[in-house]
């Protein structure tokens, strides 16, 4: 299938962007990836892409205010080799490789990722581990919205039609701050079947302020609020086995062509197990 006709028109800057976007119908075009795979499908057909590409303002990673920004235009490929993000958000490192292939990586931006969200995407769950901010813009008003009400439903955002979102904002990575990540999938390069992101604080023995991110269980990444709490000071076999139980009533994932539900919710046990033993490691 073909896409229904649309304009283009390259944007200059951000402001250039913001003015194309006033248009009845305009899109934004990052990388593309995943959105002219819906112009083809005609699953939207927008009047007008307007393309953000080569944007200055919308690149570089950079240490803000005692956060680690990154632009909405950096590249997976750009993010996976960041020394900044390696070293201040080593989970978004972590999850980088698992993001399609390398092909899809080298054009496929934070933003689009960010702003399509996928169900089973990676980047959104991470997020909501790191308690993330989203920046967007809109217009000459500028405003930054927390990954918890961010991700809205499927494929849906609290992005309108004429916000931009400009770049994300993470907590930096302390020497107490632990990760974790692991997902299931078939064929590596795939979409995940489900996967889980975690952050914690730790030393050595004890964690607190844990946070665990699923995907691929559901409309959104969702939080595992019972399992947290099981998981808070010393983690033992016990407590291990009580956070794994706890997902009895934290999650209700529904069944997909990928599997069932019942499946996915065994499969989120043994995803915590590994976690939890990463949220131990010593940062490295
Ligand atoms: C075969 C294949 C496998 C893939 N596997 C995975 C995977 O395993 N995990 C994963 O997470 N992703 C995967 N992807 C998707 C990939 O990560 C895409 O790069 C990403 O979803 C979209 O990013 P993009 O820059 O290409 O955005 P685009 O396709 O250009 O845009 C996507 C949507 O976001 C909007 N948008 C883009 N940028 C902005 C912005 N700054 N502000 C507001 N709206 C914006 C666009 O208007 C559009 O609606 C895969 C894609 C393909 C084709």
């Amino acid at each position: 299938m073909k896409p229904a006709p649309f304009a283009y028109a390259k944007a200059r800057s951000l402001e250039h962007a913001i003015e194309l976007l006033e248009q009845d119908g305009a899109k934004l075009l990052a990388g593309g990836q995943s959105l002219i795979a819906t112009l083809n499908m005609r699953l939207s057909s927008p009047s007008i892409l307007v393309d953000i590409n080569g944007i200055e303002a919308l690149g570089g990673v950079s240490r803000e205010d005692g956060q680690l920004r990154i632009g909405a235009i950096v590249r997976h490929s750009e993010a996976e080799r960041s020394r900044d993000i390696a070293v201040h958000a080593p989970l978004i490192a972590a999850a980088m490789p698992h993001i399609g292939h390398p092909a899809i990586r080298n054009r496929g931006t934070i933003g689009g990722s960010i702003a399509f969200a996928d169900p089973a995407a990676e980047l959104p769950a991470c997020l909501l581990a790191l308690d993330a901010e989203i920046e967007i813009k809109n217009g000459t008003d500028q405003r930054s919205v927390k990954a918890e009400r961010f991700f809205t439903g499927l494929f849906e955002t609290a992005l309108g039609p004429r916000d931009i979102l400009t770049a994300i904002r993470l907590p930096i990575a302390s020497g107490s701050t632990r990760h974790g990540f692991a997902e299931f999938f078939r064929r590596r390069g795939d979409y995940a079947l489900i996967g889980l992101a975690a952050a914690a604080q730790g030393d050595g023995k004890d964690l607190s302020a844990v946070r665990l991110a699923f995907f691929g269980i559901g409309a959104t990444p969702a939080r595992a609020a019972k399992a947290e709490t099981a998981l808070a000071g010393g983690v033992d076999e016990r407590k291990t086995e009580a956070a794994i139980a706890a997902l009895e009533s934290d999650l209700d994932p529904s069944d997909d062509l990928q599997g069932t539900g019942v499946f996915k919710r065994h499969l989120a046990g043994v995803l915590l197990r590994r976690v939890i033993r990463q949220l131990h490691e010593p940062r490295r």
